[in-house]
């Protein structure tokens, strides 16, 4: 893989550069804003070098992990937060959220279509919401949600990749809901992602029609906005560290923020009953999380400009991209439509050699369990599978779309990009 960029990608990138500089503009003042925001929550609780202890064993009286839980909260517009390197990932967080709110003979109603794939086997359906996959019962007896009698809803999004609120009434018209699940992001879909805005529609209508918990995979979309759902008068949020708010320093981790009660809930489940909260040493995590949820809202909008530039340096080659270079953003995501499977492959070898980490390494299409393609990756991350890294993903499908995120600093991340785009020019000449 070339380590320079050749004349002809450097003149498309110039051009792709010289349209977005208004949409660069708005991603700055974003970013202010959360940054001030959350720089407001560091001052308001006192944050202070002693927070950033080890504690072992059983971690009573961990003080920094009860900031850090307090720091959040107040950066997201929580009442409360329960922040912990124990939460394994996003789907084990999303896990820890539903089960701790839903309870046997509970409807969860999902307003934003199919979830995201590994929510699935949580929630004990397949990817078509119904049947199980090839005839088999992939996720009976491992403890579902439907195990534990927790049964399953699902509005669909309209023709234009939006709810439809409509049918989001009728459904809970129909019979009582328990829980509204929203997915923000677009996740690996070529729907859009979920402004906070729409969100608070959302949550008019459930208001209105019953008296379900709302919870939302904030996922990706962490600080991309100046608002978060629980604004908008969601009752829970929940995502991963190795994506937005872990800020790219955060080694593990996830968070579950919103109303006090429901948190203490989630933290119940997380942990045993009758102690919630109380217990979960940090072993020393402490330093990176806070020090990575202060840089959150900044990595977040390097994140946002390398997505906008790609947009606008792929749509300057003719591809479509979604969303535009010009479209407001919701999340970290960038998909773009490059039409074969030999430009997807370049695509992410190009990003991959664009990389700080493993940028020697060439990605190839592998069988990975749970799809039905060949998918391709790229991942040149300091944090294993860290997606606020650059990273991308493409299954091997039509139509043959690569989905982009992350960059923890435009003007590297911009580089990667270029590679890619440099990579994708000389696949389609060939
Ligand atoms: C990443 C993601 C998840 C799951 O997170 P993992 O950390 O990969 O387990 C869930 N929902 C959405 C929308 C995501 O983007």
């Amino acid at each position: 893989m070339d380590s320079f960029i050749d004349s002809e990608t450097e003149k498309l990138a110039e051009r792709a550069m010289s349209k977005i500089g208004r949409r660069l503009e708005i991603i700055d003042k974003i970013t202010e804003h959360n940054q001030l925001k959350t720089l407001d929550a560091f001052r308001k609780n006192y944050v202070c070098e002693s927070h950033f202890a080890e504690t072992t064993g059983y971690g009573y009286g961990d003080r920094g992990r009860d900031v850090l839980d307090s720091v959040f909260a107040d950066a997201v517009g929580a009442q409360s937060a329960f922040v912990r390197h124990t939460l394994t990932c996003g789907t084990h967080t999303l896990t820890v959220a539903l089960f701790g709110l839903l309870r046997p003979g509970h409807k969860m109603l999902c307003v934003t279509g199919i979830p995201y794939d590994t929510i699935l086997p949580t929630i004990g359906i397949c990817g078509d919401g119904k049947k199980s996959l090839g005839g088999k019962e992939p996720f009976g007896g491992k403890g579902s949600l439907r195990d534990y009698g927790i049964e399953y809803r699902q509005t669909d999004l309209d023709i234009n990749g939006e709810p439809d609120f409509d049918a989001i009434s009728k459904a809970l018209e129909k019979e009582k809901i328990d829980l509204v699940y929203i997915q923000r992001s677009r996740g690996y879909t070529l729907r859009p992602g979920l402004s906070v805005e729409k969100i608070g529609e959302i949550v008019k209508i459930v208001r209105e029609k019953s008296d379900a918990y709302i919870l939302v995979d904030n996922c990706y979309g962490e600080f991309a906005e100046t608002c978060e759902p629980l604004d908008s008068g969601a009752d829970l949020i929940a995502g991963s560290l190795i994506k937005n708010p872990g800020g790219g320093l955060a080694r593990n981790g996830g968070y579950i923020a919103g109303s006090s009660k429901l948190v203490d809930l989630c933290a119940c489940r997380a942990t045993a009953p009758g102690l919630g909260a109380e217990v979960g040493a940090s072993l020393g995590t402490l330093r990176s999380m806070f020090m990575g949820l202060f840089n959150a809202p900044h990595v977040t909008g390097e994140a946002l400009k390398t997505a906008v530039f790609a947009a606008a340096l792929f749509e300057e080659m003719g591809y479509e991209t979604t969303p535009s270079s010009d479209d407001e953003r919701y999340d970290i995501i960038q998909a773009i439509k490059l039409g074969s499977p030999e430009k997807l492959v370049a695509f992410c070898r190009g990003i991959q050699s664009g990389s700080p980490v493993d940028s020697f390494a060439a990605p190839e299409p592998w069988d990975m369990p749970g799809y039905d393609s060949k998918v391709i990756m790229a991942a040149g991350a300091f944090i294993s599978g860290s997606s606020i890294e650059l990273s991308a993903d493409a299954p091997l499908r039509p139509p043959y779309a690569v989905w982009l995120q992350g960059g923890l600093n435009f003007h590297s991340a911009k580089f990667g990009v270029k590679l890619a785009a440099q990579a994708v020019r000389k696949a389609s000449s060939r």
